[in-house]
């Protein structure tokens, strides 16, 4: 496992507030951080959401970099289709909800993104990265998109050759998605 930083303490009300209704419709993905420093991150995510009468599926992908987190937001509608920004860590709550408000043309978020982050949504590129089955001991290549330099995680591939679930490391922006394939070589 790569080591993170210890995350920063979120604002009182994020975890000392009563907890937000369920929101089935809601689903938030959190990658490269472990699991006890998942939960405050998914807590402020449902705070964003909280109140809001979620009618179709959404999905909220977040990726650590370094103290700000990666944020892919997909909604109803053109409009928030992979929706994507950078946040820091203690404002992440406020970045969504200006993002999902009605109100703002171009969200905050993004405009701030683009000065501070330098691994923005943009500099993603189709990767691709061969692979050995470990059971019938075939190449397979695994594609997915991915930023430079971001960390990787172990996800479960089906070998193409014999269908066997085998782990490769993949970017973790890919992992959280779910979105890579296999083919054979
Ligand atoms: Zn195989």
């Amino acid at each position: 496992m790569p080591s993170y930083p210890p995350a920063p303490s979120f604002p009182r009300r994020a975890t000392a507030g009563p907890r937000p209704a369920p929101q089935p419709n809601l689903k938030v993905l959190v990658a490269g951080v472990d699991k006890d420093a998942r939960a405050p991150v998914e807590m402020a995510v449902r705070q964003a959401f909280a109140g809001r009468d979620l009618q179709a599926p959404w999905s909220v992908s977040l990726v650590r970099l370094g103290q700000s987190w990666s944020v892919t937001l997909s909604g109803p509608g053109e409009r928030f289709r992979h929706l994507s920004f950078v946040a820091e860590q203690h404002r992440l709550e406020d970045a969504i909800r200006e993002v999902i408000s009605g109100d703002v043309a171009r969200p905050s978020a993004a405009a701030a993104a683009s000065s501070s982050a330098p691994a923005g949504s943009g500099s993603r590129a189709k990767i691709q990265e061969r692979h050995v089955c470990g059971k019938c001991k075939k190449e397979l290549r695994v594609s997915y998109e991915g930023e430079p330099g971001e960390p990787k995680e172990s996800a479960p591939v089906a070998c193409p050759h014999c269908w066997a679930m085998i782990h490769v490391e993949i970017g973790t922006w890919a992992v959280v998605g779910g979105d890579y394939s296999a083919d054979k070589l």
